[in-house]
């Protein structure tokens, strides 16, 4: 009789193996990992001067030894001068390729003339030898890890009620950083939405 049944069943498309659905059911774990969201971090803490300074050496005015030049895949604008065309960008070698993985796929998922309408074009500096607010540790920009764009329009203390990068059509933009190593600072701290800094070596 029962074997009968279980011939019905099958002739029906019914089989006693589980489901999808059951499997969520039973046993969440297996099937989360899939559904989470791919730009998943832990919580951004900043690197110590020390970590810094073990990971990419000691800054110095002039970048020597540790800066090198890459080409941008489209012209940037400078963000202080627009008329100022940026071809080229200095950074810390050991974060080139990272960087130029941006601006190229920045480039192949906005296209050039979304990108200026965007104002993702304007440059706001890469490397600046320079001590943070706070006087005592460098800023990551004297490391030269970090970038900003669009500087006017994501000012260091603007949240996401009037920042530009919080808006949804920049969404892809901070996804394209976060995918290559980047985190933003707004997204993480929601100020200076402007600044978009190396990060996968501490997490
Ligand atoms: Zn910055």
């Amino acid at each position: 009789m029962y074997w009968l049944l279980r011939q019905i069943k099958m002739l029906l498309g019914f089989s006693n193996q589980p489901t999808i659905k059951d499997i969520e059911v039973i046993n969440p774990e297996v099937v989360q990992p899939e559904k989470q969201e791919v730009m998943s971090y832990p919580k951004f803490k900043q690197p110590t001067t020390q970590q810094l300074i073990s990971k990419f050496g000691k800054p110095n005015e002039t970048g020597k030894g540790y800066l090198t030049i890459i080409q941008l895949p489209y012209p940037m604008r400078l963000a202080w001068d627009k008329s100022v065309k940026v071809t080229r960008m200095s950074c810390h070698y050991l974060v080139a390729e990272a960087f130029e993985k941006v601006f190229k796929d920045l480039l192949d998922h906005y296209g050039y003339e979304e990108i200026v309408r965007l104002g993702i074009d304007l440059f706001g500096g890469c490397f600046n030898y320079r001590r943070m607010r706070n006087g005592t540790s460098w800023s990551t920009h004297a490391f030269a890890i970090s970038v900003d764009l669009d500087p006017a329009r994501n000012k260091l203390k603007e949240t996401s009620k009037t920042a530009r990068f919080a808006r949804p059509e920049y969404k892809l933009m901070i996804d394209i950083f976060y995918k290559h190593g980047f985190i933003n600072l707004g997204v993480e701290k929601n100020y200076d939405w402007m600044h978009f800094q190396y990060h996968k070596v501490f997490r």
